[in-house]
């Protein structure tokens, strides 16, 4: 597809490029015709005034000569003109082509990741259905089926459909990402960040994890609350998940320039240096013998909260040592106070 689309660019390019040529080419003739053509009128004029001369310029040989001269000029101009007209076509076919493969780079780019966002997550759609029909099937044939077990059969069906409630809720969000401006609040970092741990409160209560912010009121942004909330449940749950028990997570805040810096920093497995800049792709799990329990999601959560830190004018980094711990920052502009 992209193939023939990239022809078809360099054709219009290559067209645009030998028109222009062209038309140059015919004026730049056309100027010279005329311009031989005065040059050999003044010539006549300058040699009509010497009186022997006057003879042999109105003599038939002398007029063809001119005559074949003019001609062979003009001749040579148009050959001269042809041949650069050649060289540009040669020239202007190969710029207009890698013209073409830039111009439609990006696009080639953008739908290749489309293609394999699609495949992804046509993945994980299908991975928790065929689970749920192959047990459905199985208790179905089963004529033996026991109350108990059928219970069983719709505890474990529910989960697999609150995965994919999860699941659909991120891709649908990740494809809403930039069409609706948000709403945006002066908010609090401290505030955003207590109602993000009071959410994840079970789950750390569960794993024996202590978590601790040390924010001011001072720290302020120009945000949207629920998708800057969002993006801190995200990093700290992470944090809680992956994080063996009884293990504490800190959250700090720091002003640096016009900046607020927002580390959450967990005593857990650590992320692989190989492994760190692919961790905010999306559907990407780092190692996942590693940090994977039965709580893994899809690797769409730190796709989310990057999105969503780059709507802000933000950005969200990563440090990681293995065995030692994880230091996510938050980079959001400050909102000073009057
Ligand atoms: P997931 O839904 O798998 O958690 P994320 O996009 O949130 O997806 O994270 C991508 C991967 O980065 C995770 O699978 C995990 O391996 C790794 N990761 C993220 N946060 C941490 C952390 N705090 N400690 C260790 N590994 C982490």
């Amino acid at each position: 597809m992209f193939r023939n689309t990239t022809l078809k660019i360099t054709a219009l390019y290559l067209s645009i490029i030998m028109l222009i040529s062209l038309f140059f080419s015919f004026t730049i003739y056309q100027i010279s015709v005329r311009e031989l053509e005065r040059g050999f009128r003044q010539e006549d004029r300058a040699l009509r005034g010497a009186p022997p001369i006057r003879e042999l310029i109105t003599d038939d040989d002398f007029i063809e000569t001119r005559q074949e001269r003019l001609l062979e000029a003009r001749q040579r101009i148009f050959g001269l003109l042809a041949y650069t007209n050649l060289v540009i076509l040669g020239l202007g076919g190969g710029l207009s082509y890698v013209l073409a493969r830039r111009t439609l780079k990006p696009i080639e780019e953008s739908h290749e990741a489309q293609k394999r966002f699609t495949a992804d997550a046509s993945h994980e759609l299908r991975t928790p259905l065929t689970a749920m029909q192959t047990e459905i099937e199985v208790a179905l044939r089963d004529a033996t089926l026991t109350k108990t077990e059928a219970k069983d059969l719709l505890k474990s069906n529910l989960e697999e459909l609150a995965k994919l409630q999860t699941l659909s809720n991120n891709l649908l969000h990740l494809a809403q990402f930039g069409t609706n401006p948000d709403h945006k609040d002066i908010l609090s970092i401290d505030v955003l960040l207590h109602s993000a741990v009071a959410k994840l409160k079970p789950l750390a209560d569960k794993k024996k994890m202590k978590i601790q912010i040390q924010a001011a009121e001072s720290h302020q942004v120009l945000g949207n609350k629920d998708r800057l909330e969002e993006m801190f449940v995200t990093l700290l749950d992470n944090a809680i998940k992956y994080s063996p028990i009884k293990t504490s997570v800190d959250v700090t805040v720091e002003t640096r320039q016009k900046n607020l810096l927002i580390h959450i920093v967990d005593h857990g497995p650590g992320i692989k240096a190989s492994e760190i800049p692919h961790i905010f792709d999306r559907f990407y799990r780092a190692d996942i013998s590693r940090t994977r329990d039965s709580t893994h999601g899809y690797g769409l959560g730190l796709a989310i909260a990057q999105s969503i830190a780059e709507l802000h004018d933000g950005s969200i980094s990563v440090r990681s040592e293995l065995n030692k711990g994880s230091r996510f920052t938050v980079q959001l502009p400050a909102k000073l106070q009057e």
